[in-house]
């Protein structure tokens, strides 16, 4: 579903709903996999929260902007972002299979976005990989890389692969959850196939997203050999409550994918609806320690608007004292510990 006409016809939102401008300026994608976890009959339902476009979008703030982490002022060559010194994001597309409301880099996806990198183009992002030799991780992000076809994702790999100083290849993906179908054994041995240790963060935002055939799908690229970290973004109507943290992450780990950070809304434009305080997410995150299993816990970050890269802002637990340091348990408790 790509367009107001068919959210209607499919009744995700009334006739005459106002979104046409909305769509004027964002992309719309919901697949039939999302479709299926849509609950039509909850007005607040997380899941449409997620994808269905809202009027809300129009609202824009003075804070927000239109590059919200600063990929433009850190990218030497189309394509890639090259931000810390040791790892570059490579952005072959700027495509995905959904369009999410909250997206950090709605202004440069969609079909309306900057497409896919020419062949000269990933030539010379290639290039650049291969010049930097303090380059040991390419990350590819876009968009979503695993909307490409297995022969032209295998088709990458094998260019990575006779890059020797690269010894990580890593994949940030929402397919396994909204369209599970794509991961068969031919993409994983597309994924594998440069050769290099393979990780893939898998972005998920409520324990409703691990359907069976996310399950399905997790599990054929763990046992292909692919390493699965996580990603979420922390929504308001989403997953803004303790419990709903708590499933997400577990859910994660049951399914053997270890969670890695929990993002911090990003100043995108016409978000504002979906962000809490950061007070508030620290309290959250907070209290998921200690609650659940120490393997749960991700790391809340903040990407620093501008392009000054990610923070971690849980909560400090540590405090200077007198002649002591006082540290908090995850009761709130404080304790002291000796200095030096
Ligand atoms: C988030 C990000 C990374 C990856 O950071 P990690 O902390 O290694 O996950 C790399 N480059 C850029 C530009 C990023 O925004
Ligand atoms: S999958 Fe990622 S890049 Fe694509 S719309 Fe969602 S948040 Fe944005």
């Amino acid at each position: 579903m790509k367009t107001v006409a068919d959210l209607e016809g499919a009744k995700l939102v009334s006739v005459q709903s106002g979104l046409d401008p909305v769509a004027e300026k964002y992309a719309i994608g919901i697949t039939p996999a999302v479709l299926d976890l849509i609950d039509r009959n909850d007005p607040a339902d997380p899941m449409a929260l997620q994808f269905v476009p809202s009027t809300a979008e129009l609202h824009t703030t003075a804070e927000e902007r239109d590059d919200p982490i600063g990929d433009l002022s850190h990218s030497p060559v189309e394509g890639i972002v090259h931000r810390y010194p040791d790892r570059v994001l490579l952005k072959a597309v700027h495509v995905c299979p959904v369009y999410c409301r909250f997206c950090f880099r709605r202004e440069m996806v969609g079909p309306q976005g900057l497409g896919t990198l020419t062949s000269a183009e990933l030539d010379v992002a290639m290039d650049y990989i291969a010049d930097h030799t303090e380059i040991w991780e390419v990350i590819l992000t876009g968009g979503d890389p695993l909307v490409l076809s297995p022969r032209r994702l295998a088709g990458l790999m094998e260019r990575l692969a006779k890059i020797e100083h690269v010894k990580i290849v890593r994949f940030h993906t929402r397919v396994p959850v909204v369209e599970p179908e794509r991961i068969d054994a031919e993409m994983v041995a597309a994924l594998t196939s440069s050769g290099k240790t393979t990780y893939l963060a898998v972005h998920a935002n409520h324990p409703r997203e691990f359907s069976p055939a996310a399950r399905a799908a997790f599990k054929t690229l763990v046992e292909g050999g692919v390493v699965l970290v996580s990603q979420s973004v922390l929504l308001r109507g989403v997953n803004d409550d303790v419990e709903t943290l708590a499933a997400l992450m577990r859910g994660f780990v049951e399914n053997r994918i270890k969670p890695y950070y929990l993002h911090h809304p990003d100043l995108a434009p016409g978000t504002s609806h979906f962000r809490i305080g950061i007070e508030e997410g620290q309290k959250l995150v907070a209290a998921l320690r200690g609650r659940i299993s120490g393997l749960c816990q991700p790391t809340y970050v903040l990407d620093i608007p501008g392009g000054y890269g990610k923070a971690d802002i849980g909560a400090a637990t540590v405090s200077a004292g007198d002649g002591c340091f006082r540290v908090r348990d995850w009761q709130g408790e404080e304790h002291a510990y000796p200095p030096g």
